[in-house]
């Protein structure tokens, strides 16, 4: 394996501190194959000083009024944006997403998520009823539960990591957080900054690693009374397995294998980009990413011919180059895995129109040994195979006919997963009626990704547990007291 010259070494972030680890794993840039980070092997043991960090800082922070803990919030907000330019570079180097793409939706949306908790904090109310006839009245006060386990995946890396610690210590928890092992270096910018925003040493505690190492030694802390954790179905099932000694509480934001279906009367000027976008932004790499597209019959030759012209608009390479929209898949592993599906397709004779491999010299010298691969559609996949069950987590999408909305709803609901859909159609009733079928914990009519954050957001079957946003974030990361009051 290459090794760069000057490699970037990670520290752990314990109670306000960066603390060196005794060993370390190598993390690569996707777009060069090169090594050029090392991020801490951490163990049980580093856990164990970040959960003990954090308990020690629950009481100062859980006693701050929400209002000051908002400040501190909006002042890290400040602080990262201040130094976007910086975090987004690293962001694309970690990952292998496009600079444009870092610049203008992973460190905006962390910057937000920030200042959207800090605001939302602010305007909860709890409930209160009354029983005249009994003289009572009840009311719930909610309070932080304790030191929260984050951990967080590769693909979204400050984005997802922020998303969870915004929530939990606006709610007055300390955190104890693992970012994914690959993307690991914009969570540490990040430690750089929180002593200058004003968050007390132990609030936020970055401990970095692998799953099975330093996450499941998370999972099974003791000290540790929920976890809310992003990433696979499979991951999921494990985390639920060893946490469930302890009955802790668990929000699951898992995988998706999302439909979009594009009826005849659909807007194709607006439909066939955003599907476009929809299957291959952030290389496929985004868990809300279609990957099934049906199309009614009467449109669907027309639709493929303009989806594939589309698609080959797409220009695949240097991530760093701001005229590129698709950068480097986040491993060399992960890239095989992506390719196996096309193959497993070609194999059971579905036809691929566009994408696959990119040709080598048509990069940049440095960046021949990247894991690149142009946005690919397969039409004609069988509804069983497993490029239409299974998430692929890459520019991959797979595009089929339909005749009727009842056929295309059994077979849009037809795999394990919900976690998000599209639907395109100009008639009303219709986009009600399917949006309502769909067992989706999101759909998208005549959109893709448009977000308010106060709504919930999850998935359904195996696409996880709970949601998440203003109310369902500020629930998971708060206990709930009911109090009867007899007057
Ligand atoms: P992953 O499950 O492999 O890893 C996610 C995180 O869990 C990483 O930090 C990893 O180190 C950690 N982990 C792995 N094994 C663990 C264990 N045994 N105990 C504790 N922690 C463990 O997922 P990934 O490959 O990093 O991310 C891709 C997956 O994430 C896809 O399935 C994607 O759909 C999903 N995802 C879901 C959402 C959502 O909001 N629903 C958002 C982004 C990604």
């Amino acid at each position: 394996m290459a090794h760069s010259k000057a490699l970037l070494v990670l520290e752990n972030f314990i109670g306000g501190t960066f603390v060196p680890c005794s060993s370390y794993i190598d993390s690569y840039n996707p777009s060069t194959g090169d090594v050029y980070c090392r991020v801490p092997d951490s163990g049980k043991e580093e856990v164990e000083a970040a959960v003990k960090a954090a308990k020690d800082a629950f009481p100062i922070w859980s006693s701050k009024s929400p209002l000051e803990r908002s400040q501190i919030l909006n002042k890290l907000a400040d602080l990262i944006e201040h130094d976007l330019e910086a975090f987004a570079q690293a962001e694309s180097k970690d990952q292998g997403k496009t600079i444009t793409f870092a610049r203008t939706v992973d460190i905006p949306r962390a910057v937000y998520n920030f200042r959207f908790f800090a605001s939302s904090i602010l305007h909860h109310v709890t409930e209160c009823t009354e029983m005249p006839t009994m003289g009572c009245v009840h009311y719930t006060s909610r309070a932080p539960v304790g030191v929260a386990g984050l951990i967080s995946p590769w693909n979204l890396p400050l984005y997802l990591l922020t998303w969870k610690i915004a929530p939990a210590i606006a709610c007055g928890n300390t955190v104890v957080a693992k970012p994914s092992e690959m993307t690991s270096v914009t969570a540490w910018m990040m430690c750089k900054l929180l002593e200058k925003a004003g968050v007390p040493a132990g609030v936020v505690n970055i401990v970095f690693g692998t799953g099975t190492k330093a996450g499941e030694a998370l999972v099974c802390h003791p000290d540790v009374p929920l976890i809310s954790f992003t990433g696979s179905t499979l991951t999921a099932q494990r985390i639920a397995e060893k946490s469930a000694p302890h009955c802790k509480r668990l929000s699951l934001e898992l995988g998706g294998k999302n439909p979009a279906i594009i009826f005849n009367d659909a807007d194709l000027s607006q439909c066939i980009p955003t599907t476009v976008r929809s299957s291959f932004a952030n290389q496929g790499e985004i868990c809300l990413c279609t990957s099934r597209i049906f199309v009614q019959r009467e449109i669907y030759n027309e639709f493929l011919k303009r989806f594939v012209a589309e698609a080959k608009k797409w220009k695949t390479g240097n991530p760093s180059d701001p005229t590129m929209d698709v950068g480097a898949l986040i491993s060399k592993e992960h890239l095989q895995k992506v390719r196996n599906y096309v193959k497993k397709a070609q194999a059971e004779g579905a036809r691929v129109l566009c994408g696959e491999g990119v040709d080598p010299l048509a990069l940049p010298p440095g960046n021949q040994k990247g894991y690149f691969m142009l946005p690919t559609v397969i039409a004609e996949v069988k509804d069983e195979s497993c490029c239409m069950q299974e998430e692929i987590f890459g520019p991959v999408t797979c595009v089929v006919a339909f005749d009727t909305e009842e056929e295309v709803i059994r077979r849009a609901n037809g795999v394990k997963y919900g976690l998000a859909a599209t639907v395109w159609s100009s008639n009303v009733g219709r986009v009600h009626r399917v949006a309502h079928r769909l067992q989706s914990g999101l759909v998208w009519t005549n959109c893709w990704l448009v977000r308010d954050l106060n709504l919930p957001f999850g998935g359904m079957k195996a696409s996880g547990i709970g949601r998440e946003g203003a109310k369902d974030s500020y629930e998971f990361f708060t206990e709930v007291k009911t109090i009867t009051i007899k007057h």
